[in-house]
């Protein structure tokens, strides 16, 4: 096989995974909005939200659909948010980088349920303040069934739970003493279940670099609301922060994670 040709076949996949991903961003954005409203995702078909009209498949293809109809509904001319298609096509290259960062293996499959459950959870976050159970329930279920092909030993496993427990536990007290200090509620519920899950994917150091660039994250998102008066009787969604810091950690952090134990000479 002559390099070109595996470059194609390479292209070819990559193409079919943004295609795919697409279209999978697409319907984890509507389970996302329906989770976030209270409605089942599975029954019910897709309605303008301007309209009510039921949308057709014509109008539902990711990306394009939105693109023919110049960013307006079909039906009734109403402009519709570029929030879908933005969407739509960052999942598209998750799916990509996901892709070739872990080759078609059993392993890419499972961080590929966790990416798609990190991106679900930041929408139903940033729409309603909550951080589904479902999805994370489904992320840790895959992270169970993927054990077997995952290069751990018996002590890596029990790492990678500890892990879990550390830093779902560990957040969790240190809620309940920032609670105390600043009178109300500050990290959420959600948000501490959320990282007993990132902490089962990633291990220690993994988990503690996401925490750092979760932190850095939410302060920066912090400040992107305020300038933009944006803010909802001082709730924050953390959720994303978290998310984006995981899904960064679980794709790139192998090379922060080497650097950092380079430092000490140990990698
Ligand atoms: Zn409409």
């Amino acid at each position: 096989m002559s390099i070109y040709d595996s470059r194609l076949i390479l292209v070819y996949f990559c193409a079919v995974a943004a295609v795919l991903g697409a279209a999978l961003g697409s319907f984890l954005n509507c389970a996302a909005w329906r989770i976030a409203h209270g409605e089942s995702f599975l029954k019910g078909r897709s309605r303008c939200p301007a309209c009510g009209h039921t949308l057709g498949a014509r109008d539902l293809v990711p990306v394009l659909s939105w693109l023919l109809l110049r960013g307006k509904c079909r039906y009734c001319g109403e402009k519709v948010s570029p929030r879908y298609v933005l969407t739509e096509l960052f999942f598209a290259l998750v799916t990509v980088l996901c892709l070739l960062r872990f080759d078609l293996t059993v392993l890419c499959l499972r961080n590929y349920v966790f990416l798609c459950c990190l991106f679900c959870l930041s929408l139903v976050d940033l729409e309603s303040y909550t951080i589904p159970d479902g999805c994370l329930l489904i992320a840790a279920g895959a992270w169970l069934l993927a054990l077997p092909f995952a290069a751990l030993d018996w002590g890596g496993i029990g790492l990678h739970v500890l892990a879990g427990l550390v830093f779902g536990g560990g957040l969790l007290l240190l809620s309940l003493i920032m609670d105390k200090v600043l009178k109300k509620e500050s990290l959420g519920g959600g948000d501490i279940k959320l990282f007993a899950v990132v902490g089962l994917y990633l291990g220690f150091l993994a988990s503690l670099f996401s925490l750092l660039l979760a932190a850095v994250l939410g302060l920066l998102f912090v400040l992107l609301r305020r300038g933009k008066g944006e803010e909802n009787g001082g709730q924050i969604p953390f959720g994303p922060s978290i998310a984006a810091a995981a899904g960064a950690m679980l794709l790139y952090g192998g090379g922060a994670v080497s650097w950092y134990l380079g430092l000490f000479g140990a990698s």
